[in-house]
């Protein structure tokens, strides 16, 4: 798989064999590396199916043509909608496509009801979970966490929905907690991400300092609070990972399983959080390279089972 990343400050995702192919250019009209020829038919036969996951930080989208897939994201903006549009119009400029050649378009995210180009639109739940077991078969608990969201959901085998939780009602424990808190910090989301535990890092012997304010602006003011009274950088950011892995954990706690878990959503890029939600769980959380993608892989899914009728 191809990503791109168009106008965004995100972070390449290490190529794997197996996994992704390459990462392409950040420019807002980057070109596959292997894009296939105007017209040229996938070898199956297949037609190009799209995954649109409008978020309210960013836009991934992924194109299918049934033999490899590709991904853009783009951040936002003012308009999901909009960027949405322009993203698939960059994406099938890139591959040498129309949009009449595409021929089911799925949408998710909460920017879907935006988007009238699509040709179903299905809830971020279902899209996360067919995503997460498609990485991962076998996943059994998937915890999403994005920018304005966080999500605990319980899978059957073929992605099939059991049961979820989810928090959308406060910015504690999302990953916008986590960007106002770098923006407190004066650094990026991602610097704050990769500070991790262990021997012989940056975090080796920091201990977490406690962050009490329940509410994103009161630990705000807390986390300024504390940089003045000089407590180390470091002891502040495992405090705020912390406190969005007890907050997740304890969310996911009523979910009741026993099973592999895998971490997706933009958040999942964050090492930190990912490292505190095993410590706050008690059990492996397992992250993929694409599991910020899993919204649109899983809509692109569920495009390809649509457009076969
Ligand atoms: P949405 O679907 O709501 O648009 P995403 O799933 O794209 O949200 O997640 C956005 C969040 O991901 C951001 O708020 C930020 O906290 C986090 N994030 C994005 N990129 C990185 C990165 N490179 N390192 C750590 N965290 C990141």
């Amino acid at each position: 798989m191809h990503l791109h990343f168009s106008r965004g400050t995100d972070r390449s995702i290490p190529a794997r064999k197996g996994g992704l192919e390459g990462l392409e250019s950040k420019g807002a009209a980057a070109t596959p590396a292997c894009a296939p020829a105007p017209n040229q038919k996938a070898p199956d036969g297949a037609t190009i199916v799209a995954g649109i996951d409008a978020g309210s930080t960013a836009v991934k989208l992924v194109l299918d043509d049934g033999n490899r897939r590709s991904v853009w994201q783009r951040p936002s903006g003012w308009s999901p909608g909009e960027t949405a549009r322009e993203l698939l119009q960059e994406a099938l400029a890139a591959w040498g496509r129309k949009r009449e050649d595409v021929a089911h378009i799925c949408g998710t995210g909460y920017g879907r009801v935006n988007l009238p180009f699509l040709d179903s639109a299905v809830t971020e739940i279902a899209c996360h979970a067919r995503g997460a077991v498609h990485l991962r078969p076998g996943a059994q608990l998937v915890i999403d966490i994005g920018g304005q969201d966080a999500k605990g959901i319980l899978v059957g085998a073929t992605g099939r929905v059991l049961d979820f939780v989810m928090n959308d009602k406060c910015a504690a424990g999302t990953g916008r907690f986590l960007a106002v808190m770098a923006h407190a910090l004066g650094m990026e989301v991602a610097e704050m991400g990769a500070l991790v535990p262990g021997e012989g890092l940056p975090m080796a012997g920091i201990h977490p300092h406690p962050i009490n304010a329940m509410c994103t602006v009161f630990a705000e003011s807390e986390v300024i609070g504390l940089l003045n009274q000089g407590v180390d950088r470091r002891a502040i950011i495992a405090g705020l990972h912390q406190s969005v892995a007890r907050r997740v954990a304890a969310m996911v706690a009523r979910l009741g399983a026993s099973g592999p878990v895998l971490f997706t959503g933009g958040v999942a890029r964050n090492a930190g959080v990912g490292a505190a939600l095993e410590k706050e769980l008690g059990c492996p959380v397992e992250v993929n390279e694409q599991s910020p993608f899993a919204g649109a892989i899983g809509a692109v899914l569920i495009a390809r089972e649509k457009a076969a009728g």
